[in-house]
């Protein structure tokens, strides 16, 4: 059982290893030219790590440590069966390290330690675990019709694949990649995100006890535009999947075009909304959802339920539902005390960025109804008060953009027609809810909502079998679901003269 005490984990915090170099065919590098970057507690503001700054040198080490390990068909041809038992151990390593996990993506962005082990770590196991399962029910087809020939289709793995992810969910990000990747077959260089670099290594080195050969799974740290661009730009990297902001993902489709073409799967970011329709008869339900949907993580979540669209003829009650529930679920502290359950945000950066869209919100006319500042007493972490809008409208900058923090804005709507127009007049399409009695109306949102993940009476429902990626600017990847076995394959055609 989890132990509820914040002296427990301080505790292992003390004790915690931090791997702070790249890990590249099994061992751990310095950079060639010994620079680092810092890795900061935002619950704190101390100094966490100084962290290998990877850029040229260590991707191409990284890339060719990789395809040797790919061409030598040591776990890209090993029998699936052997590669199953790898990728089993390795989802039961990583929930035997589960608290290891906890206090690492913790520390280094600031989530809750209990939303880590109830969340991050279970999740990442179990997507490890699906995907090593998938392998032997993933497999080509037979299409020939003509009597003198035999025609399959094999699904290859594609060779090296280079894999970004943000600093959101560090290990979450990384398990949903990695799954489908080392899966098929493929060798991997990871690039973490330089805001929580931590625990990433760990993650390669549980492969590597679990049986996976070295040189498989690499790591090299860094940032953005020096080893994640030097990754994306390489042209012997045959696939870029990413996790991270719309910007850098068109950069990242650039960056293929101007080199080797590679494929290019993008889960970018989100303006999520969540429609409550007049004949919905259980506020409280509908409040809690929404609460959690918009603050869940800090609101530093891609699917964040950031506009909630309510019915006119429920807004005030509605409201008043999601000021009260909000006060009573989200306890800001210590992300490492497990009674924690809002934690500061990423980094001061980002504090202040999500200050000025609440600046921004105020100035364009919207009526603050909650938090709205940083709270009292927690000056030394980069925190925000949960805070919520009213009188918005979906043109104000707060509807707009994605402000990846704990900000949620009200729309007052007249029905379903009038919900669905607002709720697609928005750049991104990751996900949306809506909460109706009306089966003909749940079967309407379902079908005209445009988005990749789509929830009726519930928020963030789901399972490994449900996809997850967006449609228009949230990106063209599908993760977490059988279907994103395919974008780490490519098929080929062996067509046989049997005349
Ligand atoms: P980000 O785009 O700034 O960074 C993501 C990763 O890209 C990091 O590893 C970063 O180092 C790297 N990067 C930055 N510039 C690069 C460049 N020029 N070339 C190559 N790599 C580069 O995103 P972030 O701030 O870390 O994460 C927040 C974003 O992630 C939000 O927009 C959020 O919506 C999105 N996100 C989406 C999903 C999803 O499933 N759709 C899930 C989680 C987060």
């Amino acid at each position: 059982m989890t132990d509820t005490t914040l002296a427990y984990w301080q505790g292992l915090a003390e004790k915690l290893t931090l791997r702070t170099r790249h890990f590249i065919g099994g061992d751990y590098l310095p950079s060639a030219d010994g620079r680092t970057f810092q890795t900061i507690n935002p619950a704190n503001g101390a100094v966490l790590a100084e962290v290998a700054r990877g850029g040229q040198a260590e991707i191409d080490r990284a890339v060719s440590v990789a395809r040797k390990v790919f061409r030598s068909g040591v776990w890209s041809k090993m029998e699936p069966r052997a590669r199953m038992a790898v990728l089993e151990k390795f989802a039961a390593l990583i929930e035997a390290h589960g608290e290891e996990f906890a206090v690492l993506d913790s520390l280094d962005m600031g989530k809750p330690v209990m939303d880590m082990m109830n969340i991050d770590v279970p999740f990442s196991a179990t997507t490890i675990k699906f995907f090593g399962e998938s392998i032997d029910k993933f497999h080509g087809q037979v299409t020939a019709t003509a009597t003198t020939a035999l025609h399959y289709i094999l699904n290859q793995p594609l060779g090296v694949v280079g894999i970004i992810t943000p600093w959101n969910y560090p290990l979450m990000m990384a398990a949903w990649k990695l799954g489908p990747a080392l899966a098929t077959g493929n060798s991997v260089v990871l690039k973490p995100a330089e805001q929580s670099p931590l625990s990433a290594c760990l993650l390669a080195e549980l492969f590597i006890e679990a049986g996976g050969p070295p040189g498989v799974l690499n790591v090299v740290q860094g940032l953005g535009e020096e080893a994640g661009k030097a990754l994306a730009l390489h042209m012997d990297v045959d696939k870029i999947a990413f996790t991270g902001s719309t910007e850098v993902g068109k950069l990242l489709m650039i960056y293929a075009g101007q080199s080797n073409m590679k494929r290019v799967t993008t889960e970018c970011g989100g303006k999520t909304p969540q429609i409550i329709l007049g004949d919905w008869d259980d506020l409280d339900t509908a409040a809690t959802y929404a609460v959690n949907g918009i603050f869940g993580n800090q609101g530093e979540v891609c699917n964040a339920g950031s506009r909630i669209l309510v019915a006119r003829e429920l807004h005030d009650a509605f409201v008043e539902k999601f000021i009260a529930t909000a006060k009573q679920n989200f306890i800001l502290g210590d992300p490492l005390d497990p009674a924690t359950t809002m934690g500061p945000l990423v980094t001061t950066d980002q504090q202040a960025r999500v200050l000025g869209y609440i600046a921004k919100g105020r100035a364009e006319g919207a009526v603050l109804a909650l938090g709205g500042g940083t709270p009292a007493g927690l000056s030394h972490g980069a925190y925000v008060e949960p805070t919520l809008f009213t009188g918005v409208n979906n043109a104000m900058t707060i509807a707009r953009e994605e402000i990846f923090g704990p900000v949620g804005t009200i729309i007052p709507i007249d029905g379903l027609e009038d919900g669905l127009e607002i709720a697609n007049d928005s750049p991104y399409g990751l996900a949306a809810s809506v909460w109706t009695r009306d089966l003909a109306k749940a079967h309407t949102f379902g079908r005209e909502m445009e988005a990749g993940v789509c929830w009726v009476n519930c928020f963030d429902h789901g399972d490994m079998t449900s996809l997850w990626g967006g449609f228009k600017q949230t990106g063209n990847g599908r993760d977490k679901c059988f279907e994103a076995l395919s974008q780490y394959t490519q098929t080929k055609s062996v067509w046989i003269n049997l005349g």
